[in-house]
């Protein structure tokens, strides 16, 4: 067997998740958030995924993604940091693998708001690694940041995150079983933040929730339609 090479490697995962941008390219109506429906049920139905919680691992796994715990601040990276996802060499640690994708999330964490980091990440692998891999080689390629949810690009890929994590069928399903509409109970079914599921429920134009006293974040924006 000849040794894989990094452009075999980086081809075969970058093809895969580039196939999925083309076969579900992101369009957004003027003030409206990109509707991620589609794409989200190929994901998870394509790596056996689709059980609520939703098994994160199981599409990273699936599409040759680690993803990886990370103290950011005792590395010395900035404070506010939650999360990367970077092409590394790893040909010191594994001779069989010796290339690879990583997304990292905060260790300090607490688990709900790691899911929606490696989301948000693999919005990033899906839609913007090829092109800048392609301009940049094999270095950080996307952050996320606790103060970037202003730039567009950052917000649809917390958008692509929440609609990963809280598919539409789903949510509505396990809503419309629930006999007191609890968001801390329906946080807990998803596995999400609470303000996600509020700002998710929203979204979908459901109201008729009992928010626990869960505020909507001001920072966090609302979509209309
Ligand atoms: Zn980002």
């Amino acid at each position: 067997m000849p040794p894989i090479t990094k452009e075999d490697f980086m081809n075969n995962v970058l093809e895969t998740l580039w196939r999925y941008s083309v076969d579900f390219p992101v369009s957004r109506e003027k003030g409206c958030n990109p509707d991620f429906t589609a794409l989200v049920v190929k994901l998870l139905s394509d790596h056996d995924a689709y059980s609520i919680p939703v098994s994160i691992d199981n599409v990273y796994q699936g599409l040759g993604i680690r993803l990886v715990q990370d103290d950011f601040i005792a590395q010395g990276e900035e404070e506010g940091l939650l999360g990367y996802i970077i092409a590394i060499d790893d040909g010191l640690i594994s001779e069989e693998r010796p290339y690879s994708i990583v997304a990292a999330v905060r260790s300090t964490d607490p688990v709900e708001l790691k899911r929606i980091t490696a989301g948000h990440e693999l919005y990033h692998a899906i839609y913007d690694m090829r092109e800048e891999l392609r301009k940049n080689g094999a270095s950080a390629m996307s952050i996320r940041m606790e103060s970037t949810s202003f730039d567009e690009n950052e917000v649809i890929a917390n958008e692509f995150a929440a609609q990963f994590l809280m598919p539409v069928a789903k949510l509505i399903d396990a809503f419309n079983k629930l006999p007191a509409k609890s968001v801390r109970v329906l946080s807990n079914i998803f596995g999400v933040p609470s303000e996600e599921m509020v700002k998710r429920l929203r979204n979908l134009g459901i109201t008729n929730y009992i928010d626990d006293g869960i505020p909507l974040s001001e920072r966090r924006q609302v979509c209309d339609c």
